[in-house]
C-alpha cells in the first residue's frame, strides 16, 4: 500500500554488480520536509543508493517509492519530472556561461525546452526575474555577469546548487555537497542547505560529521552495503556498533 509519510523509501533494495552486493536489503525512509543524512565508511553503498533513487541504477531486487508511488520502473527523466533531483558530482554546469545564462538554461530545461539564444524580450525578462531570484538563494546574486569558468570552486559549487534549486525540486539529493571546500565555504552552503531545506526533502550523503551533527534531522549509516543504524544524531554517535564500525572505537 502506499505510504505517503516518506518523500523517498526503499524497501528492502539490493544492489549487486556481477556477484557483488553493493546494497544489501536496504530500507531507507526519509520524511516529507526533512534533511537526512546518509553516512559510512567509502564503499558502504551511499552514491550506488543515490543512483537507485534517481533511476540511474535498477534494483536487483526490492522497490523504490517516491511520495508514496513505486517508482522501480520509471525512468531518469521522469524522477526528476516527479521532483527529485540530484546535485553534485553530476555537473550541470556551463563554464563559458555567464551565471545568469546558466540559471536561465537550467530554467528553460525544467520546462522541457530547449535552450534559445533568441528569445523575445519579455520572456527574458521573466526568465531572468527567475534566475536572480535563484542566484540570490545561494549568495551569487553579485556576479550574474561573471563567467561560470571564472568563479572559484566554492562559488561553483553553489552555482550547481543553484542550477538544482532551478529544477524546482521538491526532494534535493546531495552528494557530498562540502567536498573540497574551506571552512568558510562549508559554514556558508551549510546556511543556505538549512535555507533551501524549508519546504522541501533533503537526502545528503556528507562527511563531515559536525555538519551532519548540525543539518540533519535523522541519518542512516551505512556500512558494506547495509544499514548499520538509523536515528537522530544523538542516537547513532552513541550507538555502539557505530562508534565501533564507523568512528573506529
Ligand atoms: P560509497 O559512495 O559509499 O563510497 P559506492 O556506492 O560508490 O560507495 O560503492 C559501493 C561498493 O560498490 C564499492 O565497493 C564499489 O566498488 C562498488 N561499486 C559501485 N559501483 C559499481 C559498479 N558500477 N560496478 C561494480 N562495482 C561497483
Ligand atoms: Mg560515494
Amino acid at each position: 500500500a502506499p505510504n505517503t509519510d516518506y518523500a523517498i523509501e526503499t524497501r528492502n533494495v539490493t544492489k549487486t554488480f556481477k556477484g557483488f552486493t553493493a546494497v544489501d536489503d536496504v530500507s531507507l525512509k526519509v520524511r516529507h520536509g526533512t534533511i537526512h543524512a546518509l553516512i559510512g565508511p567509502n564503499g558502504a553503498g551511499k552514491s550506488t543508493m543515490f543512483n537507485l533513487i534517481t533511476k540511474f541504477l535498477e534494483p536487483t531486487s526490492g522497490s523504490i517509492h517516491l511520495d508514496g508511488r513505486d517508482i522501480t520502473r520509471d525512468k531518469p527523466a521522469q524522477i526528476a519530472r516527479a521532483g527529485a533531483v540530484r546535485s553534485f558530482q553530476i555537473s550541470s554546469v556551463f563554464p563559458n556561461l555567464t551565471l545568469l545564462e546558466n540559471i536561465r538554461v537550467a530554467l528553460q530545461r525544467r520546462m522541457g525546452n530547449s535552450y534559445h539564444f533568441w528569445e523575445s524580450q519579455a520572456r527574458l525578462d521573466v526568465l531572468n526575474e527567475d534566475a536572480r531570484r535563484i542566484l540570490a538563494e545561494v549568495g551569487l546574486d553579485d556576479s550574474e555577469s561573471v563567467l561560470a569558468s571564472e568563479l572559484p570552486y566554492g562559488r561553483k559549487r553553489l552555482l550547481e546548487l543553484a542550477t538544482t534549486l532551478a529544477m524546482e525540486p521538491r526532494v534535493m539529493l546531495l552528494d557530498e555537497p562540502m567536498a573540497g571546500m574551506g571552512t568558510g565555504d562549508v559554514a556558508r552552503v551549510a546556511n543556505i542547505i538549512r535555507k533551501v531545506s524549508q519546504g522541501r526533502t533533503v537526502l545528503m550523503v556528507e562527511h563531515n560529521l559536525n555538519v551532519v551533527a548540525d543539518l540533519s534531522d535523522r541519518i542512516t549509516v551505512l556500512q558494506q552495503g547495509s544499514v548499520l543504524a538509523e536515528g537522530t544524531y544523538e542516537e547513532v554517535s552513541t550507538n555502539r556498533q557505530v562508534r565501533s564500525a564507523y568512528m573506529g572505537e
